[in-house]
């Protein structure tokens, strides 16, 4: 007889036979893995969060974490999803969808408030919703909610309307503004703060907040995820304002030809490569420094300017900033450049543009918003 062997991720038993219980692991990789008594054993699950997140160069290795997300599997609940509209990228949990199981997930895109009036607000949504899609994730509802500004009633009536009875986790990374939600949603569901209580994931050091719910059930709140790939990670904290507004950014229109290149302080670059004459419109933080020079001297202007003139990053933290990574892009409709966290420019369509972000953080293209 072999001797029962246990995920490091999860800490389930692991077995052979059914792929959808915990601990499942396929018999050929379970066979290899007892012929190495020093080998690390994962179940499937938590081998693949780890791989993916390898890609994703998201670090999710805390093994309680892990004990966490399968916690969630195996529970009966409905799963809350904080995410921030400003930084989708940096604030999607990868494989979540994995973790959950059958469990309906609630997509809530924080910040509302930082975006322009100008901004629609059901296309956002939509985007949002087609972004979750790409990562596997089918989330039963998206809403956009302002935690800051306490907007909370349209959550907890969607929450109501797929709890079913059920207990409700609320997941998501550091910076998308989870605690404040949870402190709005305390004060709208009691008035007071001491109904809170804390107790300990089953098998993990990780606290969590329990809030008591009507019927018995409870909605706790999950220790925020660490994703080091947002841009808040690489900028000193007294320059957090930059990448995490408070008022609603405001556009700035540049009418560019091609061979213009704007820097977005040290963090960010736009290139407009080829193309006709036309404006292009920055959506950052208003305290943002915006720089225009010409192509052909950018490279030679940012590696001289970074970190004095082309602040944040701070000189003192320029030793650990990254280098700026190129994505080059044509869009076939007007769409947005995202800079994750940190902003967009809007690039008309049929245009040749490249943005460049820290490597690590995410330049992506989505139709336009406005
Ligand atoms: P957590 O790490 O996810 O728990 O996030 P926090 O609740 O600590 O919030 C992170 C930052 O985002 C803080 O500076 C908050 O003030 C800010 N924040 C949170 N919610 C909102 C919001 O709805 N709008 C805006 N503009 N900022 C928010």
């Amino acid at each position: 007889e072999t001797e029962a062997l246990y995920c490091i991720g999860c800490g389930a038993k692991l077995q052979t036979t059914d792929p959808k219980a915990p601990g499942y692991l396929p018999a050929g990789t379970m066979a290899k893995a007892q012929a190495d008594p020093d080998g690390e054993l994962y179940c499937q699950r938590c081998f693949r969060l780890r791989h993916y997140n390898d890609i994703q160069g998201v670090s999710l290795t805390d093994d309680d974490f892990l004990r966490l997300l399968t916690a969630l599997g195996q529970s009966d609940a409905l799963i809350v999803n904080v995410v921030d509209i400003f930084d989708f990228d940096g604030s999607v949990i990868p494989g979540l969808h994995r973790f959950v199981g059958d469990n309906p997930v609630i997509l809530v895109g924080n910040k509302a408030d930082v975006l322009p009036k100008s901004v629609n607000q059901r296309r956002l949504t939509q985007w949002l919703s087609h972004a979750a899609h790409e990562q596997g994730l089918r989330p039963v509802a998206t809403l956009l909610t302002s935690a800051k500004k306490g907007h909370v009633e349209d959550l907890l009536a969607t929450i109501e309307e797929y709890r079913e009875g059920r207990d409700v986790y609320v997941v998501g990374v550091t910076n998308t503004g989870k605690s404040t939600l949870i402190n709005q949603i305390i004060r709208h569901l009691t008035g007071e703060q001491d109904v809170i209580t804390t107790s300990r994931f089953p098998g993990t050091t990780l606290d969590r907040i329990e809030i008591p719910l009507a019927d018995g059930k409870s909605l706790i709140d999950t220790p925020g995820i660490i994703h080091h790939h947002q841009m808040a990670h690489y900028i000193n904290k007294a320059d957090l304002n930059l990448v995490a507004p408070t008022k609603p950014i405001r556009p700035t229109v540049y009418q560019l030809n091609p061979g213009q290149t704007i820097f977005l302080a040290g963090l960010a670059r736009f290139d407009f490569l080829a193309g006709q004459r036309s404006g292009f419109t920055v959506y950052a933080d208003n305290q943002l420094l915006l720089h225009r020079t010409k192509l052909e001297n950018a490279d030679a202007f940012y590696a001289k300017h970074v970190g004095d003139l082309l602040q944040p990053p701070r000189p003192a933290d320029l030793a650990d900033f990254p280098p700026l990574a190129r994505f080059e892009f044509t869009p076939k409709q007007k769409s947005d450049l995202v800079f994750a966290g940190l902003g967009w420019i809007v690039v008309p369509a049929g245009q040749t543009v490249a943005g460049y972000a820290p490597t690590g953080v995410a330049v992506t293209l989505r139709p336009a918003l406005i």
